[in-house]
Formats: C-alpha cells, structure tokens, sequence
C-alpha cells in the first residue's frame, strides 16, 4: 500500500519540475538588445551597449567565446593561435582594445632569408623570384590594382562606376587581363589566393578589389602580418568576454528569430527565449541562413545569405626545441602554390625558449585530405631533416568547426555583390547585422569584425533613444 501511494507522488513531482523548467526555458527573458554570437564583431557590440547602459544579452553556439578567434596552450606553456592571429599598425580598434586591456604584441620575426616555391622551383630571398620584365609587371599590376579599388565606393562597392564591369568577370580574369608575364602573374595569384583562401576562378573581381579598398591598398592587404598578440588573441577575447560575463550565455545555438519593426524574439536549440527590441545578429553569413526568420527574410536578403559560403583553412602550429631554422639563415617564411603548406611563419616566443612555426593550408590544399606527417615530410626539402623532430603539431580544420566552417572569411562569386550586395548591411525591421564580412574597413579581419560590430551597436543605440 505504502509503496502504491510514493509510485503517483513522485510522478506528481516529477511532472511539477518538468513544468517549472519547461517554463523556464520558454518564459522569455526580456532586454533591450539581444547579440547572437561571442566572435569579436560581438562582443564589440556588447562593449558598446554597456557603455551606455543599454541592457543585453550575448547569445553564444559553442563553449567559448572567439568564434575564428582561437587559443590555445601548449604543454610548454606557451600561447598559439590556431585561428586569426596577425594584426597591422593600422588596426586602429584592436590596438584599442588591446591597450585597453593591457594586452602586448610583438613584431613577427623576418630576418633571414624567405623561401619561394613557384611553378615547381624552389628559391631563396628577400622577394619573390621574378626576371627584370616580371618584376616591372609585378609593379604595374600593383598600381594596377590600387587605381581600381581606389575607385571604388567602400560602402557600397555595387554601386561604384565600374562595378557592373569588374563584377561580371573573376579575379582570375582580371589577372590575366592585366599582367602580360607568366611569373608576375603566377606570383599574385599564389600571394591572393593565400588571402583569400580560394582559387582566384571563384571570386568576383570587384569582392576582391572592395577589400583591398577597405585595406587602403594591395600591400595593406597582403602585408598584414607584422604583429601578434604576445598571451594569443585568445586571452583579448576571454578579458573582453569576462567584462560582460553575466550577459554571456554559451551552448545556446540561435534557431529562430521572430521579429517585427519593435521588437523580436529569439530562440535558441535549447528551448531559451529572449526578447529584445532590437537584435545585432553577428555570426558569418553562412551560419545566418541557417536560422528560421518569422516573417521569413526579404527574399533579396535570403538569396544573399544562399550564395555566402566561406572558403577553406586549415591552420597548423608546430612547436620545436628551437627555432633552427633561424640559424640557417631563414626566416620561417615559407611561400609555395603547390601545397600542401601554402604559408608559414616563425611564431616563436620572444625568448626563443621553442621554436613555433605557423602553417596555413588554404583553398585546394585544405580541401584534400591532409595530416601532420604529410606536413612535417613536406618541410623537409625547405627546412632540412630538423623539421621531422616536432615536440607537439596542432591541426585545426576550420571547414569541420559546425559554427563557423570555412575561414577566413566570405568571399562572393561573379554577379552577387552586383545583384544581393545592397541586402549585405540594411537591417531588416528590429534586425541589425555585423560580423567581418558586413565590415567596411579591413573587411574579413579582425578589425573589420570590431569595426561591424560597433557600426551595429551604434545603429541600435539610435533607434532605442530615439
Ligand atoms: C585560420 C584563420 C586565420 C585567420 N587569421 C587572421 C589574422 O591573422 N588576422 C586577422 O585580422 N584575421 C584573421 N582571420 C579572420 C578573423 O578570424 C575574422 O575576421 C574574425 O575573427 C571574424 O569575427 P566575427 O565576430 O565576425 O565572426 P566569428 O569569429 O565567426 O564569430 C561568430 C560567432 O557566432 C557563433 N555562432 C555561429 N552561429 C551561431 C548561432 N546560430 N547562434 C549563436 N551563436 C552562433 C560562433 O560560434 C562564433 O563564436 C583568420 C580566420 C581564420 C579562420
């Protein structure tokens, strides 16, 4: 008898605390604005709104914050990054953030010879190797390209002069329009493709000539990789994250906004659900279409979102006993278009107490199958037999990582940024978009991240006070 009556009180109980965490997980918490994703264009945002007082909440897919920005430790101790790293004397707002949170950099080591491998020959030098005649078109190139995305509008590239032209044909077109030998030209498409992750056949002319416009120029572009960040970009993303902890909410996948002009409401995987009078949503484009918008996004805004997908990147860290290439005259900088290392560079620590050395894998080469004694065999003709005695590889696939697949940022084929581009940054009723592929200076870099974000937090700050 006894035992007949606890079996229906504890289903009693039971089904009472099922309901009250039911309730909990969808009464909806209420802010002013909600922020769907933790990478830098959002946490930007956020810094911003707490300025001014403006209640929000962070809302974060994975266990992290950082999104393409990610640290890690090795055994050693010593910081890497495995996503975005480099940052230039221009970055204006990461050098702000970074003094603001009393974070060092340091220069990244060059001295010492680089090593080239073009069209199945390996040199050594300063440059590229390049006849006199290729080098006099590698310069005229370069003008070339300066002249052209100096033109353009950097807000809104689609409506420039010539947009119409340089939108209907690839960067690779545009290439080989306008060089007139084989190493020039086979010299840029390796150094762009490395840019951008992708064949030069992919990509839109006029994307590629916006960023170099949003970079100030084609060296601006390509020579992003003076500085890092000493403790990782990592730790500037985990103070900033700190700052705004009790806002932050990780392991909360947004999967359906419902909105109108005043407000919306935003659910999560999870069953939470925040309503905001305004929302910035500052995840990658990609990941954007993936959410279900109610009423359902113009359909300008839709097709956009259908024709984002991010390149591919795989970035690998190698730690050794030192830094032994240094010895032999080289700077770690390898630069190769066959693969599978397209890139490298010496990342040690200043005190030289190990040798890291960086390795990108971009485009074709992080499309293919690739592993880390494939990585280490194929330094051995530039680096000698050292390069098979690593302490520690780390490989990161970016195209693997569900929230954000692909690195290093959005890059559009023929015909998009002509026919969707104006559906890129317009809000849509209470939605503002941010993230580095909305940005309009160093679009696709961290600072273009930052530079979105607070673009979108200023948008939303005007429309809450006024
Ligand atoms: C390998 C690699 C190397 C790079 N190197 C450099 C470099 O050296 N210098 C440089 O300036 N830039 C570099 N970049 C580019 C740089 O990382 C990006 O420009 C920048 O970090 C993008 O920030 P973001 O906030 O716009 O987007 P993200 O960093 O992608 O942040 C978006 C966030 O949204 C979250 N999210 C996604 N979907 C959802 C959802 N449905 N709900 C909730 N949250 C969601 C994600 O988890 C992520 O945290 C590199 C990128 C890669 C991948």
């Amino acid at each position: 008898m006894k035992n007949e009556c606890r079996v229906p009180v504890l289903l009693i109980i039971g089904r009472y605390i099922l309901m009250k965490v039911g309730d909990l997980l969808s009464s909806a918490h209420e802010v002013d604005v909600v922020i769907i994703g933790a990478g830098l264009a959002g946490l930007a945002a956020a810094l911003e709104l707490q300025k001014r007082n403006i209640s929000f909440v962070v809302l974060e897919a994975s266990e992290r914050p950082g999104g393409r920005v990610y640290s890690l430790q090795t055994k050693d101790r010593i910081t890497i990054d495995l996503g975005a790293q480099w940052i230039e004397k221009e970055h204006v707002r990461m050098k702000k953030l970074l003094s603001q949170f009393g974070l060092k950099t340091v220069s990244t080591y060059k001295e010492g010879n680089s090593i080239y491998k073009f069209r199945d020959r390996v040199t050594k030098g300063k440059l590229p190797p390049l006849s006199a005649s290729g080098y006099l078109d590698f310069l005229q190139f370069t003008v070339k390209l300066n002249k052209v995305s100096k033109a353009l509008d950097s807000l809104e590239p689609w409506e420039s002069e010539h947009a119409k032209d340089l939108d209907k044909i690839t960067m690779e077109q545009f290439l080989l329009d306008h060089t007139y030998t084989a190493s020039a030209g086979s010299v840029y498409k390796y150094l762009l493709e490395e840019m951008i992750c992708c064949n030069l056949h992919e990509v839109s002319a006029l994307d590629l000539l916006w960023c170099v416009k949003t970079a100030g120029s084609v060296n601006k572009f390509r020579n992003s990789e003076d500085i890092w960040i000493k403790d990782g970009v990592g730790m500037l993303v985990n103070k900033i994250a700190k700052r705004i902890e009790d806002r932050i909410y990780y392991r909360q996948p947004v999967t359906r906004i419902t909105y109108e002009e005043g407000g919306a409401s935003v659910k999560t995987m999870n069953g939470g659900c925040w309503k905001g009078k305004r929302v910035i949503v500052a995840i990658p484009p990609n990941l954007q279409a993936k959410i279900h918008y109610q009423p359902p996004l113009p359909f300008v805004r839709a097709q956009l979102l259908e024709r984002s997908g991010l390149p591919s990147v795989i970035k690998a860290v190698i730690i050794y006993k030192k830094p032994f290439w240094r010895e032999k005259g080289l700077s770690g900088i390898i630069n190769s278009d066959t693969g599978p290392i397209n890139e490298t560079a010496d990342s040690s620590p200043k005190d030289g107490r190990r040798g890291v050395l960086t390795v990108l894998i971009t485009g074709d080469s992080a499309r293919a199958e690739v592993n880390a004694n494939e990585i280490l065999a194929e330094l051995v003709p530039f680096l000698g037999n050292e390069a098979l005695e690593p302490l520690e590889v780390y490989l990161h696939n970016w195209s693997e990582q569900e929230w954000t697949r692909g690195g290093y940022g959005v890059h559009f084929a023929p015909g998009v940024l002509t026919s969707y581009g104006k559906a890129l940054i317009d809000p849509v009723a209470c939605i503002h978009w941010a993230g580095t592929e909305t940005a309009t200076e160093w679009r696709l870099f961290m600072e273009g991240a930052v530079q979105s974000g607070e673009r979108a937090a200023f948008e939303v700050i005007e429309q809450i006070r006024c």
